[in-house]
């Protein structure tokens, strides 16, 4: 009898902490319950029940896109362990997760992932109404002071790495869909056809004005906006008294400040294919950003023939010389993130070649045998766990 009664009491907790829940919301986050299933299910990953909350933060009214992106929700996962307040979120088609060691508020989290979408709504050439679409629908030539900064650095990597990262290459990397599992492969016509309009050169800017001299080109900024968009939110967080965290969105790793016993951060350099690091990397307070990109990010198989999604100018195919990853250690992200993808197409011998004739920046390369490759003078100012 007294068990049944428990029973009944628990249950009536249990509905009532449903129903708070449920309608539950703070001044400035609306929030909504959703199962933990959704987030998991989007961002394909397992994460810690310990302490955890999970909300659904809906779209803020402040974003310009239209009514059907609008309607899109971000959902944030928070969860607290030990010292560490850990949120998570599906942007950027990956799975980001933001770690803060010396803070409690969860909305530094999502006020940080809004930037994150803000910035993804703003630079995404999969986005309708982000500029860079309306730029290549040339329905704009005029663009926001942050995207013309952007796309003159993407458009300075690209003259320095003599167009192996090329940002006019969206015509090619439309007809590819490496997010999906359409598994189609362009015919070698559209990829021609396609690769006419590939040039960097077509591409100028006068101040905020883009000007775009082949009426084919397409912009797309994916190998770049990552990085640029991670030193954002890393400067949101600072400018907000953050003294150490780590912004993770899909293996672009940028660290602010050192762990609480005042360790600088160590970053795993992931295996290809299988769990595990191939080696680590013992960042200190000037190196704090770490990129990958790598053949195991995005890809298919079809026919026995393996595609991934870091494309060759010359040939709109898929890079094809035996590298595995190239990661990019330096100070700023958006470095990182344009010279892990130029080095990947380059190859080891130029790439290390590119990084060698850089200041503050360090590569490491991995081929698919296994082998590391590493930049000249690395071991001099970094720690490697290899
Ligand atoms: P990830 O997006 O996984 O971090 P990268 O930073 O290497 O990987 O960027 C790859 C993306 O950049 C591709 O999905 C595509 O949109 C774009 N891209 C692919 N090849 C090139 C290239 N040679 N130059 C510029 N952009 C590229
Ligand atoms: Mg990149």
């Amino acid at each position: 009898m007294k068990s049944k009664n428990f029973k009944e009491i628990i249950a009536f907790f249990l509905i009532l902490n449903l129903i708070i829940l449920f309608i539950g919301c703070n001044s400035e986050h609306s929030v909504k319950k959703l199962t933990r299933d959704e987030l998991v299910q989007q961002s394909d990953t397992i994460l810690n029940e310990q302490e955890s909350s999970f909300y659904s933060e809906e779209q803020s009214q402040k974003s310009s896109a239209p009514i059907e992106e609008q309607a899109q929700e971000l959902s944030v996962y928070i969860e607290k362990q030990d010292n560490k307040l850990i949120g998570s979120a599906f942007l950027l088609n990956t799975h980001c997760e933001i770690i803060l060691y010396d803070e409690n508020d969860k909305n530094l989290i999502y006020d940080t992932f809004d930037i994150c979408r803000d910035y993804e709504n703003r630079l995404s050439c999969k986005i309708s109404s982000s500029e860079i679409s309306q730029l290549n629908h040339r329905t704009i030539n005029q663009v926001s002071d942050s995207t013309a900064k952007l796309l003159q650095e993407a458009l300075t990597y690209s003259a320095l790495s003599d167009g192996a990262l090329d940002i006019s290459i969206g015509a090619v990397t439309n007809l590819w869909d490496f997010t999906s599992d359409s598994k189609i492969v362009p015919s070698q016509e559209n990829i021609q056809k396609a690769l006419k309009s590939v040039n960097y050169q077509n591409i100028q800017l006068i101040n905020n004005r883009v000007i775009i001299s082949n009426a084919e080109t397409q912009i797309d900024l994916g190998a770049i906006a990552k990085g640029y968009i991670a030193d954002q939110m890393k400067a949101y967080l600072v400018e907000q008294g953050v003294n150490s965290a780590i912004i993770n969105l899909g293996g672009n790793v940028l660290c602010i400040g050192t762990k609480a016993d005042n360790a600088g951060f160590t970053i795993g350099i992931q295996k290809p294919f299988e769990e595990g690091h191939i080696a680590g990397v013992h960042l200190d307070d000037f190196y704090q950003s770490v990129v990958t990109s790598g053949i195991y990010e995005r890809f298919f198989e079809k026919d026995g023939i393996f595609y991934h999604h870091i494309l060759d100018p010359e040939t709109g195919m898929p890079i094809n010389n035996n590298l595995a990853s190239v990661t990019i250690i330096s100070e700023e992200s958006t470095t990182g993130d344009a010279l892990s993808t130029a080095c990947f197409v380059l190859g080891i011998n130029k790439g290390i070649e590119l990084i060698n004739s850089l200041d503050n920046v360090h590569a490491i390369f991995l081929d698919q045998d296994g082998n590391l490759y590493f930049s000249e003078n690395i071991s001099e100012e970094l720690k490697i766990d290899v």
